[in-house]
């Protein structure tokens, strides 16, 4: 799947659409979704041009790869929602079509703040 520069994630990252930003480094971007699902619900997006997990595992580089998953840490910890600061939290990926994934470019939902219930309502 070749990457559509017009989704709203990439319109986020160059600044053309605004967000509430949590964290931002050089391989992450991190803010609030605009339609929380629970009491915090964050998104932690790759900088890179990667339209799901798949193509993020195949294409990224090491050092994005490792920024990334520093990154999710980062962010609940930023959040007080990390093990060591708060109470834990449920990161979920959604890929392509059966997946459920609308935004097309990779994103890891963070929900916490209160109990992210069952795991497949
Ligand atoms: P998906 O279903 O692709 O895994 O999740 C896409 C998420 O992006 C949804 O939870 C949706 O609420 C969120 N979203 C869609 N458009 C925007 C936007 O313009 N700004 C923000 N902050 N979140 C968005």
């Amino acid at each position: 799947m070749s990457y559509d520069d017009n989704n709203i994630f990439a319109k986020i990252l160059s600044g053309q659409i605004p967000c509430k930003k949590i964290y931002e480094d050089d391989f992450v971007l991190s803010f609030y979704d605009i339609n929380p699902q629970k009491k915090i619900h964050a998104l932690v997006i790759p900088k890179g041009r990667y339209s799901n997990l798949d193509d993020f595992s195949i294409n990224a580089s090491s050092g994005e790869i490792v920024g990334l998953l520093k990154g999710l840490n980062i962010v609940a910890k930023k959040l007080g929602i990390s093990i060591d600061t708060g109470k834990g939290y449920r990161a979920l990926v959604n890929i392509g079509e059966h997946g459920g994934q609308e935004v097309p470019h990779l994103h890891f939902h963070l929900f916490g703040g209160e109990s992210a219930g069952r795991m497949i309502e």
